[in-house]
């Protein structure tokens, strides 16, 4: 859902970019007469807060708290409905949540807080004594209590009442869904039962015991013999829709990653992918993420593996190097999607998160090589035979492209990258810049150029990308005597 982040005035825009970073879908509303660059400009601060309000969508205002209580006063009426509404101080230094306790407002200004890594103002009573929101479960779970029955139980809590835990249908005959209570008789779950009770719960500090007079209620069947009440709170736990994340994280290390794509394996409940990619990102994975590494080749089997581990309700990322749409697993994904029409994967959410392919990063390295028009070609006649590319690499050295070649050679293949030389000699001259590119941000890196006549087979291998020059492209120095290669962006033809 999308967050609207307020800004008044330009000296606040930067610190509303810091925060949409971490808002998957934040977008900057800025007062037209003093701010630019932002996402939305408005020229009334009122109404148009009250129109975010009225629509529920959650708000972040860098402004003081009061003009945002003062603006929303006229709309405070129903505790239930109020979207979020956060204040964060002008300088970065406070994040306060003002409204929208039952719609998780204090999950996001910790959120916000831990991005500008200050504590975030938390004044909800229940939520500091017992750490979590009983009123807004997390996504998942829907409270089936009325908020007057909810208040209730809290009162109760408050007053130091314990809480017994139970889930709906209760397990065969074992009954061990309460946990034992501790010396003091405040109880934490004990480990046998941590599996039955949800992390959220897990992570609280309520005072459970098995004779507690409130029962908290977690229930995957909703039946009519549970009933929600003052002294019974009773969640239902929502079929969980299977998410699918096909990301790709860069050639190498984290710093060519992509926040959102570090978000996405973080939020992850497993990775799926080639051992060597999942090692390149394991320094980011937290225990409770499983790891599914395949050794296997076959592109399709992953992609099948992941759809299917999505199926069950759970949050999967399938990994690729560089780009996941570049001779990757995202075009897997959708091949089997068409063709293995499987019922159970239909209702998993997809989503694609792009990275920095090789070729960009090998062109960083040594300049603007792919300056202008350029073609990229896998050399691989694995997936397409060797005709194929024998006449797209003719057809791009006629049309005088620049050319990025992947997969060149593999020990396997080795003979196409020298054919390929010869085909694109036909067309170019000896002389043209090749860039040779290996381990990209990985140890071992290597970056060499040299004139297409002396490319061969023994330059390259599976870890290396090849950039071609068209008859445009050239290499120049810079001041401190660096060499670069670049094509320019004007053509005379
Ligand atoms: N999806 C990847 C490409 C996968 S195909 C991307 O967008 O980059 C595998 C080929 O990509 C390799 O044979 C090599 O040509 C290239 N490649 C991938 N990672 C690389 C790296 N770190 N350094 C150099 N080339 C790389």
């Amino acid at each position: 859902m999308t967050v609207a982040i307020v800004v008044l005035n330009q000296r606040s825009v930067s610190l509303a970019r810091q925060v949409a970073q971490g808002c998957a879908d934040g977008v900057i509303y800025g007062l037209d007469r003093r701010t630019t660059g932002v996402d939305v400009s408005f020229s009334e601060f009122g109404p148009t807060l009250r129109s975010l309000f009225e629509q529920g969508t959650p708000i972040i205002g860098i402004c003081a708290a009061g003009i945002l209580i003062r603006s929303l006063a006229p709309l405070l009426g129903n505790k239930a409905q109020d979207p979020p509404v956060v204040a964060i101080a002008e300088d970065g230094s406070t994040v306060v949540p003002l409204l929208g306790g039952l719609q998780g407002v204090n999950d996001l200004a910790r959120q916000i807080a831990q991005i500008l890594q200050v504590s975030a103002a938390i004044t909800a009573s229940g939520e500091i004594r017992f750490g979590t929101t009983l009123l807004s479960p997390p996504p998942g779970y829907r409270l089936l209590n009325d908020p007057d029955q909810a208040k209730g139980f809290i009162a109760e809590l408050l007053a130091g009442a314990m809480v017994r835990f139970e889930t709906h249908p209760s397990p065969s005959q074992e009954g061990i869904t309460h946990p034992s209570p501790s010396q003091e008789g405040i109880t934490h779950p004990s480990p046998s039962q941590e599996g039955r009770l949800p992390e959220w719960l897990q992570q609280s500090c309520l005072p459970w015991s098995n004779e507690g007079a409130l029962r908290l209620v977690v229930a995957t069947e909703i039946s009519p013999d549970i009933r929600p009440g003052h002294r019974c709170l009773v969640y239902e736990k929502l079929p969980q829709r299977g998410h699918l994340a096909i990301v790709g994280t860069g050639p190498g290390s984290a710093q060519w990653m992509s926040p959102q794509v570090q978000r996405t394996l973080l939020e992850a409940t497993d990775w799926v992918g080639y051992k060597t990619y999942l090692n390149l990102v394991e320094s980011l994975r937290s225990p409770s993420i499983q790891r599914h590494e395949s050794d296997n080749r076959v592109e399709g089997d992953r992609a099948r593996q992941a759809l299917d581990l999505a199926a069950t309700g759970r949050r999967v990322v399938l990994v690729s190097s560089g780009d996941p749409g570049i001779f990757a697993m995202a075009a897997a994904v959708f091949e089997v999607l068409e063709t293995r029409k499987n019922p159970d994967w239909q209702e998993v959410e997809i989503e694609v998160c792009p990275g920095i392919s090789a070729m960009q990063a090998a062109a960083a390295q040594v300049g603007a090589p792919l300056g202008h028009d350029f073609v990229v070609m896998s050399l691989s006649d694995i997936l397409k035979p060797w005709s194929v590319i024998e006449s797209r690499l003719q057809a791009a050295a006629q049309g005088d492209f620049a050319i990025a070649l992947y997969n060149p050679v593999s020990k396997q293949r080795i003979w196409q990258l020298d054919q390929a030389r010869e085909i694109l000699l036909q067309w170019r001259s000896p002389a043209t810049p090749v860039v040779l590119a290996c381990n990209l941000g990985r140890t071992g890196q290597q970056v060499r150029v040299k004139p297409l006549a002396e490319l061969t087979a023994g330059d390259a291998d599976m870890r290396t990308v090849i950039l071609i020059g068209s008859s445009q492209t050239r290499q120049v120095q810079s001041g401190e005597g660096r060499p670069w290669v670049y094509t320019p962006r004007t053509y005379d033809g």
